[in-house]
Order: C-alpha cells, then structure tokens, then sequence
C-alpha cells in the first residue's frame, strides 16, 4: 500500500469494496477499479482533488476511510501523481464454495449485531451464497 500522509486515511483491512465511497466524493478523488476479474481491486485516492467534504467518511459503512489530524494543505498541480494513497485489495476465497469474496470486518459486524460469537463470525467468513444456503438449512432442518 502506497500511503501519502494526507488528510484522508484509509484502512484496507476494514474496505468492503462497497464503492460508496467513490460514488458519493463531488470531486471524483477516489477510483476503485478492478484490476483482474475476481482476483483484486485498486483503491486510490487523488488528495491533491479531494476538497475534504467528508462526504466519503460519513457514508462508509465500515470506519475504512477517515479524517485523520494531519493539517490539510493545498499541493501543487507537480505533485498530483504522487500525493495518493493506492492500496490493491485481494479477493478472499469462500472456505465452503472458493468464490471469490470481500471478508466482513469485525467493525461492521459490530454495527449490526449486539450479539457476537464464534458461530456469527464463521457465517461472516462465508460468501453471500453459501452464507444464505447456511442459514436457510438451520431454519427449514
Ligand atoms: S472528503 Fe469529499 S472530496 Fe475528499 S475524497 Fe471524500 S468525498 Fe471526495
Ligand atoms: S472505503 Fe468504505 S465506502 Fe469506500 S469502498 Fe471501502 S468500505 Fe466502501
């Protein structure tokens, strides 16, 4: 991971890959792109084109990207290129099936459930499908 010290931080362990972020910034500072179909994601940020209007750090849903303390200073148009933040996020394999998958971090699992066990985290650790099928055997059998 490539990390310019900027205003925005930003914690691939805790990245979903939701995209929201990149859809909801005005200024167009934040790609993700996928880089090999099912193997990994690019993420990067452009600080030089962020204008710091929090939008992405309200709506991720994970705490992934944030304000940090560092004192946001204008850059000149010579360091677009290299005031960024890049960071290449690799699918994780589903333990069941082997589809390729983005792990739910701890912190959204927080978000949504005041009870967390063992059993929650490996239904977590599944993908959307195999996760559906597990739980939809626990209720019918
Ligand atoms: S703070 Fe605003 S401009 Fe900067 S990356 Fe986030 S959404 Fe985009
Ligand atoms: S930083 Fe947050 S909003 Fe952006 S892709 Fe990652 S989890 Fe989604």
């Amino acid at each position: 991971m490539s990390a310019y010290k900027g205003k925005l931080s930003y914690d691939q362990t805790q990245c979903i890959v939701c995209q929201t972020c990149a859809f909801v910034c005005p200024a167009g500072a934040i790609n993700i792109t996928c880089k090999a179909l099912k193997q990994s994601y690019e993420f990067i940020i452009w600080h030089n084109s962020c204008t710091l209007c929090g939008n992405c750090t309200y709506f991720c849903p994970t705490g992934a990207i944030a304000l940090s303390d560092v004192r946001a200073e204008a850059l000149p148009q010579s360091q677009k290129y290299t005031a960024i933040t890049s960071a290449t996020l690799a699918f994780d394999r589903c333990p069941k099936c082997s589809e390729p998958m983005i792990q739910t971090p701890n912190s959204l699992l927080n978000k949504g459930f005041s009870k967390r066990d063992d059993a929650l985290r490996s239904l977590f650790n599944l993908c959307p499908k195999c996760r559906r099928e597990s739980t939809f055997t626990k209720r019918v059998l």
